[in-house]
């Protein structure tokens, strides 16, 4: 019996509206009549943290019906968005206050709508942030997705998240099954990792100690774009898990192959969580070697080995009290090495999650893959919004 309450991820949709440079999920939508359903999502189990995701998120009409199940387990819930269905996401936090909105916006305008693949992508998840802090919602934040294009912008972007009071979330580019891609790479490292330093040097001056804990994830972000083990061990799916559209329950987002726990549509959760399918996975998450640094993975980490991000933070925060620039990129001694010649690029590149040549498993059922045979996956989610919204919108 799962007593201990558990860090969910549930990914609600595959379909998706953004065409993002680095994730090609948006080609390979799950279909709607397969969608993870309130049914299942009752037999989750008790957690102390959801968060739901897609895809797409928004794109479910039923998305507040979910989230009312989902609160009835969970004690606190954070919604990942790309910000377009502006006034679903302002309707559903009038019903949830306390919900958490994190718009992905991956720089400043022009930067954003490239990445994004979205005309109007900024301005209209920068006016959905607006619009919900006007509405005195307090869990409210962007989420960058750091690479080469947009690295240049990340200390404007927080600038302007804190000007607003809103939270920052960053991450960098993975490759994985989920984002149906295995290409992603960083190219010019010190450019980036020089972008993290001045952003975690910003955090460090701020009076906020989660603000402090979020630069040592970002002195792990330097790390992970340099291909180097992971600062701390991955737990993931002994007190974390993430569940796709189709009920199968996985450790995490990050594998090469979908791997999977069990499946909550035709299983209870304690048949599943303590079957022989789920210690097979754990056995393989205990020797894993993709050193994903994706927050999902790495907030549950930091909570339970508290004291090494804790004594990073006093290292930095008050024992450098004195210095004029608490950190700086290269105490990472990968980075020196790369610096002085001693590891050329092409041995870095072979550190990343990068297969030029891979094989991509998109993890989709055969119902869902079926309907691929009729139209693109760009396609048919724009014929599904249409049918849903009209015809009126930039989709
Ligand atoms: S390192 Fe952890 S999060 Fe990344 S693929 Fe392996 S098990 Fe998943």
């Amino acid at each position: 019996m799962t007593t201990k309450k558990l860090n969910g991820t549930v990914i609600v949709t595959y379909r998706c509206n953004a065409r993002c440079s680095m994730c090609n999920r948006y080609k390979a939508p799950s279909k709607p009549e397969e969608e993870i359903s309130i049914e299942t999502i009752r037999k989750l189990p008790k957690m102390y943290f959801t968060n739901i995701t897609g895809g797409e998120p928004f794109i479910r009409t039923d998305l507040k019906d979910i989230v009312r199940e989902l609160y009835k387990k969970s004690d606190r819930i954070v919604i990942s968005t790309n910000g377009f269905f502006t006034d679903r996401i302002i309707d559903l936090c009038k019903e949830f206050p306390q919900v958490g909105i994190r718009i992905s916006i991956e720089g400043l305008e022009k930067t954003n709508n490239e990445i994004r693949g979205l005309d109007n992508g900024f301005q209209r998840g920068y006016g959905t942030l607006k619009k919900l802090v006007e509405m005195g919602m307090k869990d409210v934040g962007f989420g960058m997705t750091v690479q080469d294009k947009n690295a240049p912008d990340l200390v404007p972007l927080y600038k302007l998240s804190d000007e607003m009071n809103m939270e920052f979330a960053t991450a960098s580019l993975h490759n994985s099954f989920y984002f149906v891609e295995a290409k992603n790479i960083i190219h010019d490292r010190p450019m980036v990792a020089q972008n993290f330093e001045n952003l975690i040097n910003e955090l460090l001056k701020s009076n906020s100690p989660k603000k402090w804990f979020r630069a040592y994830f970002n002195h792990g972000l330097i790390n992970y774009i340099y291909g180097q083990k992971r600062l701390l061990p991955c737990d993931m799916s002994f007190d974390t898990f993430f569940i796709d559209p189709y009920g199968d329950v996985m450790p995490c987002n990050g594998t090469k192959d979908k791997e999977v726990m069990g499946n909550l549509n035709t299983q209870t959760w304690e048949e599943l969580w303590n079957s022989k399918e789920a210690e097979a996975v754990r056995k393989k998450v205990r020797c894993c070697d993709r050193d994903c640094w994706m927050i999902g993975s790495v907030s549950p980490a930091m909570h339970k080995y508290i004291w090494v991000p804790a004594w990073w933070v006093i290292k930095h925060k008050f024992l450098y009290f004195w210095k004029k620039k608490k950190y700086s990129m290269y105490e990472n001694k990968i980075v020196r090495d790369y610096r002085d010649g001693k590891v050329t690029k092409e041995e870095l590149d072979k550190c990343s999650t990068c297969d030029m040549k891979a094989v991509i498993n998109d993890g989709l059922s055969d119902i869902s893959r079926e309907q691929l045979k009729d139209g693109s996956g760009e396609e048919i989610v724009a014929a599904d919004i249409i049918s849903q919204i009209g015809n009126n919108q930039n989709i």
